[in-house]
């Protein structure tokens, strides 16, 4: 079969096997639970609540901070026990809510209720995604109810569900599509509710014959959401990617995926959306998945937002031996854990155990212009030269050859026989611009 895809990228190693027959397990962390109120891009959400307050199960903590941010809600019944600084998974600290956790799990009321949505109108279903708190989950933590707000006349024809879970190691998303298929359709119907005119694609790589046969046999009496196979290949996850081998458009930084008339919904997000608008729940859990070859029993977790890393960890079985490299998502697109004391974030996909690997192991070396990263860009970049840009910290010149288009994929990383660091430095170089971009419109 000719499956669709696009150009470039790489064939990693893909890991799943260690976890993708482990069902989802519920975890109910007993420790205290802390909500950093940065966990999404746009303005820091603000608290609602003070130091004693009791709280319920899918109660709100705080309000979004404008337009682009989003509501935090608590997973898990207590007080609030302090609104200080803690350390997030990045490293960097930032204000938290942190809610001493009764272990009881009271809910608010309402909280699990059914909801009929074809009752409700697009409006109003925008109005519960707002307040639930929904933010992407497959990257940045873009607030989805600012994603599916549209301009005045503004329509999408196509929406995306990407379910190609391209990332090596992760399988959270493909448990989501065979264990809960009827949600995740139900999910994409609710947003199809909005914008009835558009059709749902769901694109999945070959690579998930199960899930492909599930959604192929749920979908045949569905006529507005159909199944398109891609080839496996990474990261046809990628947002770009997946527009343009759903769609044949191509689109680029500065455009929105609406400028080629989609909208991409990653498969938690979705099913974040069914759980808020037919159930009532906001977004206070995230599927992860526990791996690598250094995890001791590989699992697929359902976990409360705010744990602990430490403690999901020790739920999932631990380590075995000493972990030499921690990340927090997948290999080559994760960030790695300078330590466990952080809280699962509604972003947070996974936590990823390996053998200290050999591009951590070597010491980068110069350039030998072998051309593989220019082969494995799905971007068509020339990272040598942004290389070169960003690690002489010339900003302009990184610009220049259109360093921005970089979607931090690590492709070129992966590929390099120099085991240069490519990918870290074009992040730090595309943050730089960002600040430098900011600066200048805040002057004007
Ligand atoms: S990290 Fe950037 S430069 Fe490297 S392959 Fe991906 S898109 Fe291209
Ligand atoms: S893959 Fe590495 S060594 Fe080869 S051209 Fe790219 S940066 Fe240079």
């Amino acid at each position: 079969m000719n499956l669709r895809t696009f150009k470039h990228g790489i064939h990693p190693a893909d890991g799943k096997a260690l976890s993708a027959n482990e069902a989802i397990r519920d975890f109910r962390p007993t420790g205290e639970m802390v909500y950093p109120l940065n966990q999404h891009i746009g303005a820091p959400a603000q608290p609602v609540v003070a130091v004693g307050d009791p709280v319920l199960v899918g109660q709100t903590l705080a309000q979004p901070g404008g337009f682009v941010s989003a509501a935090i809600c608590s997973a898990a019944s207590g007080t609030v026990k302090a609104i200080e600084l803690r350390r997030t998974v990045s490293g960097k600290e930032a204000l938290s809510i942190v809610i001493e956790n009764d272990g009881q799990y009271t809910p608010m009321p309402g909280v699990g209720e059914r909801r009929d949505y074809t009752a409700l109108s697009g409006q109003q279903i925008l109005d519960i995604i707002r307040d639930a708190g929904i933010v992407g989950q497959g990257g940045a933590g873009f607030p989805t109810h600012v994603k599916l707000t549209m301009k005045e006349g503004v329509q999408p024809e196509t929406i995306i569900l990407n379910a190609a879970e391209c990332e090596p190691y992760l399988t959270s998303d493909y448990r989501l599509l065979i264990e809960k298929t009827d949600r995740v359709l139900e999910g994409l119907q609710v947003v199809l509710q909005i914008f009835p005119q558009a059709q749902a694609v769901i694109g999945i790589e070959a690579n998930k014959p199960e899930a492909i046969r599930l959604l192929t046999e749920k979908t045949a009496a569905l006529p507005h959401i159909s199944v398109q196979v891609l080839k496996t290949k990474y990261p046809q996850g990628g947002e770009r990617m997946l527009i343009h081998a759903v769609t044949g458009r191509d689109i680029h930084s500065g455009k929105l995926p609406i400028d080629a008339g989609c909208v991409v919904l990653n498969v938690s997000t979705v099913m974040s959306i069914r759980a808020a608008v037919c159930r009532g729940i906001p977004q206070i859990a995230a599927i992860m998945t526990v791996t690598g070859e250094g995890a001791a029993s590989p699992c697929n977790v359902s976990v409360p937002v705010g744990t602990s890393h430490r403690e999901l960890l020790a739920f999932a079985g631990g380590l075995k031996g000493e972990p030499e490299k921690l990340i927090s998502g997948g290999p080559l697109m994760g960030v790695a854990m300078v330590s466990l004391d952080v809280p699962v974030l509604k972003t947070s996909s996974a936590i990823l155990a390996m053998p200290e690997d050999e591009v951590a192991r070597w010491e980068p070396t110069a350039c030998i212009r072998c051309g593989r990263c220019l082969r494995a860009c799905p971007e068509f970049l020339v990272p040598p030269m942004m290389a070169h840009a960003a690690d002489n910290g010339d900003l302009g010149a990184f610009e220049k050859v259109n360093g921005m288009e970089c979607i931090e994929c690590g492709c070129c990383t992966y590929v390099c026989p120099a085991k240069r660091r490519l990918t870290q430095s074009f992040r730090t170089a595309k943050t730089a611009v960002n600040a430098k971009r900011r600066a200048a419109a805040a002057k004007k």
